[in-house]
């Protein structure tokens, strides 16, 4: 067990996390970063990155993380392969202070500013035959598990641009992918949306929602599911061998449930325009405390955001400390 102290702890290593250290780093705040259960984030199961400036050709996202991960070790940011467990914030950025996390295998992480960086989950539907048909024909990430359907049947849940994307995906392994959506248009950008009507192998079946997974998670793994038409209320049976939940995210702020204010769905919120937290200190950065734009170019705008007010946080309390020492001489 080893306590790791740093003026600058990082919680999480998306693309918020890494700016947030290089930005950090170059300031002379020696971060560390506690990487978390996914070391890079959600980039490392997306393939295809055309957005992210900077890169005329098409690259991958794993790449991407590796990139910046680079360049915030080359800065001088320690990166830690742990997750934390629980973490305090009672210090309330007072001097003399430091917020405290713990990781799973009991190592002490203090630092006297905290940059919350932790990101968003893939969200499940909650229906029945879920759970048991996880890792049996049922998947949240295309590109971790679209591999294992090669030549097969599968079908994507959702509407959105993850959706989209997951289906285009699953085109380079299956003959035959469908999209199912719960309305009768996409929410996805009209480039992709534009990409998926015009691929030959891929069918949208519009207006129906997902009741169950159906199969056996003992003989054979997923069948089919059962549909539900949300306009007419018919219910029907699609057969499938995979089928890929993608209804977008949620924000993983289970640590901080009662220790820092969250809207609704979860989402840690901040002073409008800045990372700042109600606490002192802590910043809250990345997907983690934007339920509206969730880029990764927008994620690392925001970790640069925190690392720059943690800067001066630490700044301003070192004049304050200075000046208390000059009266008292
Ligand atoms: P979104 O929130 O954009 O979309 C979620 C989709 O899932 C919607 O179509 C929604 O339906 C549907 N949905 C939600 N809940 C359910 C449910 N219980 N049952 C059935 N369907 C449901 O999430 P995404 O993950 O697609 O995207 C998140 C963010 O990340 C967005 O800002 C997106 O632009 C961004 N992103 C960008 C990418 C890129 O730029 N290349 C790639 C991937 C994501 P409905 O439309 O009816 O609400």
């Amino acid at each position: 067990m080893t306590t790791h102290t740093t003026r600058m702890l990082i919680v999480g290593s998306g693309p918020a996390g890494m700016s947030a250290a290089i930005y950090g780093a170059r300031a002379g705040l020696k971060p560390i970063v506690v990487q978390g259960l996914q070391p890079g984030g959600q980039l490392t199961i997306t393939t295809d990155v055309e957005n992210y400036p900077g890169f005329r050709d098409v690259i991958q996202g794993p790449w991407l993380m590796e990139q910046m991960q680079a360049q915030a070790e080359h800065v001088g940011t320690r990166m830690l392969w742990d997750t934390i467990v629980s973490i305090d914030l009672s210090g309330r950025g007072e001097p003399g202070t430091a917020f405290r996390a713990i990781g799973d295998g009991g190592d002490i992480y203090e630092g006297e500013t905290l940059v919350i960086a932790t990101g968003a989950q893939a969200k499940w539907l909650g229906v029945p035959g879920e759970v048991e048909l996880a890792g049996k024909g049922v998947s949240a990430c295309a590109t971790c598990d679209g591999f294992f359907y090669r030549g097969k049947r599968v079908a994507v849940i959702g509407g959105g641009n993850t959706a989209v994307e997951e289906a285009l995906y699953l085109t380079n392994h299956s003959p035959e992918v469908t999209l199912i959506h719960r309305r009768d248009s996409l929410r996805a950008e009209r480039i992709l949306q534009d990409r998926l009507f015009a691929h030959p192998n891929i069918r949208v079946i519009w207006n129906k929602k997902v009741d169950s997974f159906l199969g056996d998670p003992l003989a054979g793994g997923l069948t089919g599911l059962a549909l539900t038409d949300t306009v007419t209320g018919e219910a029907s049976t699609h057969p499938t061998d995979g089928a890929f939940v993608a209804i977008g995210h949620a924000p993983a702020t289970e640590l901080f449930k009662g220790k820092l204010e969250m809207d609704p769905s979860g989402y840690l919120l901040v002073e409008p325009g800045t990372p700042k937290t109600a606490i002192p200190g802590v910043f809250a950065c990345g997907d983690v405390m934007d339920p509206i734009y969730r880029q990764a170019v927008t994620a690392a705008g925001t970790g640069c955001m925190a690392a720059l007010d943690a800067e001066r946080f630490v700044a301003e309390r070192e004049f304050a400390a200075h000046k208390v020492v000059q009266a008292a001489e």
